[in-house]
């Protein structure tokens, strides 16, 4: 009896002839029909949780028979990733989740996610993993994009029914949505992304519980045999609100991940070097504290490319008090 065919490759490329661009593939087929299905994470390099459980389905997929096709990219930002880089790309300082592709001539983080984009395009199932970089601590959580039509929903949502975390995010604003995984979607990959770990830390909870609903997802939808886990869950719905600091200086944070704050909660403070208040944030609507930025150095005016990730305090998932039965409902 033959174990599954598997080829590891470095996918290969320069941009512009300048800058290089390395993307680590490992492909299972096994013998018998099934999905494809490309799992993935670093695409932020210090959000260690996801790559090592990557590296753990790796392992285990050289022992376990496998129907149609698995794929897995356990880090997509290498240069970052050796670099000890956070969240941005240390070659143009680009947040690669918010570029999509079509435009690979125009910087490097669009050539990388174009490069990733064509690495991802016959996959059935995609399952992009992250969590918290060093700078925030953050509430585990698994955002699902609700979008087409009613059958692409819900495969879309069955890849996140096998993880072991209290709270479901059904995500209707295509806005809010990181653009390759809109591309993803229209072009029918049924695609998630997990957010589970904090702090760039590769904690062994954090790593079982991606770990755990990768498997979980691989059986719903017939790679692997067995049948799925299903915890149960909350499914939260609203609306995505960053507080983003307006002065700079040493931030104290009064809340933590996972808290339910109330309008007119304090959120935190920013003060000078000495500890004077420069400026206290409260909180406007009742929200799910996603995460927050633990880094106390605030600097509001570093905005590569406009981007906020350096002036960025809390971020927050608005509950809606009036509807809350409905949007908190366990099931
Ligand atoms: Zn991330």
């Amino acid at each position: 009896m033959s174990m599954n065919r598997s080829e590891e490759e470095i996918v290969r490329g320069s941009f512009r002839g300048e800058e290089s661009l390395e993307i680590p593939v490992i492909t299972f087929r096994g013998e018998k029909d099934g999905p494809e299905f490309t799992v993935m994470s670093g695409m932020h390099a210090g959000e260690y949780s996801g790559i090592l459980a990557a590296q753990r389905l790796i392992d285990y997929l050289r022992i376990t028979r496998i129907s149609g096709t698995v794929r897995v990219i356990p880090v997509i930002s290498t240069r970052a990733f050796m670099a000890r880089n956070m969240q941005l790309s240390p070659v143009d300082q680009r947040e690669v989740h918010f570029y999509g592709p079509g435009n690979p001539d125009n910087s490097y983080t669009e050539f990388q996610i174009d490069t990733l984009y064509k690495l991802l395009a016959n996959s059935d199932y995609v399952i992009d993993m992250h969590s918290g970089e060093f700078a925030q601590a953050l509430h585990a959580w698994i955002p699902v994009p609700i979008q087409g039509s009613a059958e692409f929903q819900r495969r879309t949502l069955s890849l996140a029914l096998g993880y072991p975390v209290e709270h479901i995010e059904l995500r209707r604003d295509r806005d809010s949505v990181p653009l390759l995984v809109n591309h993803l979607a229209d072009d029918g990959v049924a695609n998630i992304w997990a957010e589970i770990g904090k702090n760039g830390l590769p904690d062994k909870s954090h790593i079982d519980a991606h770990y755990q609903g990768l498997i979980a997802a691989l059986q719903t939808v017939g790679n692997l045999a067995g049948e799925p886990k299903r915890p149960s869950h909350t499914f939260i719905e609203g609306s995505r609100r960053q507080v983003n600091a307006d002065v700079s200086g040493v931030w104290h944070s009064a809340v933590k991940e996972g808290d339910i704050v109330e309008p007119g909660q304090l959120l935190g403070k920013i003060t000078d070097y000495f500890g004077t208040v420069l400026k206290e944030y409260f909180a406007e609507e009742r929200a799910l504290v996603l995460y927050y930025w633990t880094s106390p150095a605030i600097d509001h005016t570093r905005r590569p490319h406009g981007y906020d990730w350096h002036s960025g305090l809390v971020s927050l998932l608005t509950i809606d008090g009036a509807s809350d039965s409905a949007r908190l409902g366990t099931v």
